[in-house]
């Protein structure tokens, strides 16, 4: 397996960050503009070094494993590839995707010799070939057992398949393969075929498999042109088995990350199930897709209807002939007809939400906004950092100090877990993992560490803390 620290061993951050940001020397340090949010001055800082990057403009920050997943938008194990390859590093498989792609040939045959598993498939237009091409199988209806004889259920588990009753769950079921970008198999949905509850089931994350971060059928598109966002997976099928560009989120709710990997692409359209829950999550998807930096638009499917059910119904014309709605318009239209008291409130918030963003997108939006409703604007403030995050950063500019702290358990006063995970981390170790996510606070701390007096404020922070969960809670002492 590739291990991150011999990859940053035989990689130079400045060299990696020079590909996408000009950098300048400026006496220790290297500065260069932000490429996460943009500014006339620089305030992005390298230091050669330490091999951290920190920007005084938006607080981005880290090492050379944050710069590649925040860049290019990759997950931990992405980003790993992407620099063994810059190394030159040849990436031995992972035990446990090794495993996956296994189980995966397994159910593929599985498929092949199940008569119900095709009468399935026919239902749904879906031919032995098509099934293949997207990688569907079936799970054995004794793959637990399978499991056990080969001795793989420890493998299993740590794959994704949590428990045995997990796998029990699984078996009989309808499987479709998720890939990151890398093309791995990831991990796996399974759909029933027996009116089973839930309908769909997942592997469980593991640190390849976030199911948020991907989205399927992604791996299928040969073209960065035109891409239709659905919500469910067989609308994705569907729409790709009729040539239509698509991808699924798996649910109505679209994340940030999942549009993130959209940028790229000419043209989004969001195309939901025709009915009240899809209309919102449209609307919903709007905002998302904004803060990604993309323009959306959508269609709106006839009432009680899915992209999928249209094509089964051979309606691919009707389909394609929806007219594509710009979001953004068709919202401002809408507040348009609104009373002007709250109308004005609903320009507000969407004003400041787009404030917020500082992207080339939403600069343009906010123009338009004032263009058209010539109104002053509220400016929100952006959010100040959590207190607790302001301590983490302060504290890690000295390791003495938080081994020190650690040992006096004042840590325990700190009310947000993953910032007592990392400092209790930092206090052993020194460090924090390769692309760790309170890398930014650490390169930030690192470069510009704090002053005494800060040190100070923060100690009797956590201090007083202390003392107040004491009195609230005094069991906790024993
Ligand atoms: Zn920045």
């Amino acid at each position: 397996m590739l291990r991150p620290a011999d990859i940053k061993q035989s990689i130079d951050l400045v060299s990696i960050i020079s590909e996408s940001v000009q950098l300048k020397r400026s006496g220790r340090r290297l500065m260069g503009l932000c490429p996460f949010h943009s500014e006339k001055h620089p305030s992005f800082c390298v230091d050669p070094e330490k091999q951290l990057f920190y920007c005084h403009g938006c607080g981005a920050g880290g090492d050379v494993f944050n710069f590649v997943m925040k860049l290019h938008n990759y997950s931990f194990h992405e980003a790993l590839t992407f620099l063994a390859e810059k190394a030159g590093i040849r990436e031995i498989e992972d035990e446990r995707l090794k495993f996956l792609k296994q189980l995966q040939t397994l159910f593929r045959k599985t498929l092949l010799l199940s008569q119900k598993a095709k009468i399935y498939l026919t239902k749904r237009k879906i031919t032995p070939e098509k099934a293949e091409h997207f990688g569907m199988g079936l799970a054995p209806k004794n793959l637990l057992q399978i499991l056990k004889e080969k001795n793989q259920l420890l493998q299993a588990q740590m794959s994704g398949f949590k428990n045995e009753n997990f796998i029990r769950l699984l078996q009989g079921r309808l499987t479709l393969p998720f890939y990151d970008r890398c093309g791995n198999l990831v991990g796996f949905a399974a759909r029933t075929l027996n009116n089973q509850v839930p309908k769909y089931i997942n592997t469980e994350e593991t640190e390849f498999f976030k199911k948020k971060n991907l989205l399927f059928g992604l791996n299928f598109l040969q073209h960065k042109e035109k891409v239709y966002i659905v919500e469910g997976y067989f609308d994705c099928i569907s729409c790709l088995i009729n040539g239509i560009p698509s991808v699924a989120a798996g649910s109505t709710s679209l994340t940030t990350h999942q549009a993130k990997l959209l940028k790229g692409f000419d043209r989004v359209v969001v195309a939901f199930d025709g009915d009240h829950a899809g209309k919102k999550a449209t609307m919903r998807a709007f905002k998302i897709l904004v803060a990604a930096d993309i323009y959306p638009h959508a269609i709106f499917l006839p009432e009680g209807e899915d992209p999928d059910s249209l094509l089964r119904k051979g309606k691919k014309e009707q389909f394609l002939r929806l007219p594509e709605k710009d979001l953004f318009k068709l919202i401002i239209n809408t507040i348009e007809k609104l009373p002007p008291q709250k109308a004005i409130t609903k320009l507000n918030n969407l004003a400041g939400f787009l404030a917020n963003i500082h992207s080339p997108l939403s600069k343009l939006l906010l123009q338009q906004i004032r263009k058209t409703f010539s109104i002053k604007i509220e400016k929100q403030t952006r959010k100040h950092l959590e207190t607790e995050e302001q301590i983490l950063q302060i504290l890690l500019s000295s390791p003495e100090l938080v081994e020190n702290l650690e040992k006096r358990q004042l840590f325990e006063a700190m009310e947000n877990s993953e910032i007592r995970k990392t400092l209790k981390y930092f206090a052993k170790h020194k460090t924090l993992p390769e692309g760790h996510t309170h890398m930014n606070l650490l390169a930030r701390a690192s470069i510009y560490p704090a002053q005494k007096n800060l040190i100070e404020r923060a100690i009797r922070y956590l201090e007083r803390k202390k003392v107040c969960r004491e009195i609230v809670c005094p069991s906790e002492k024993s």
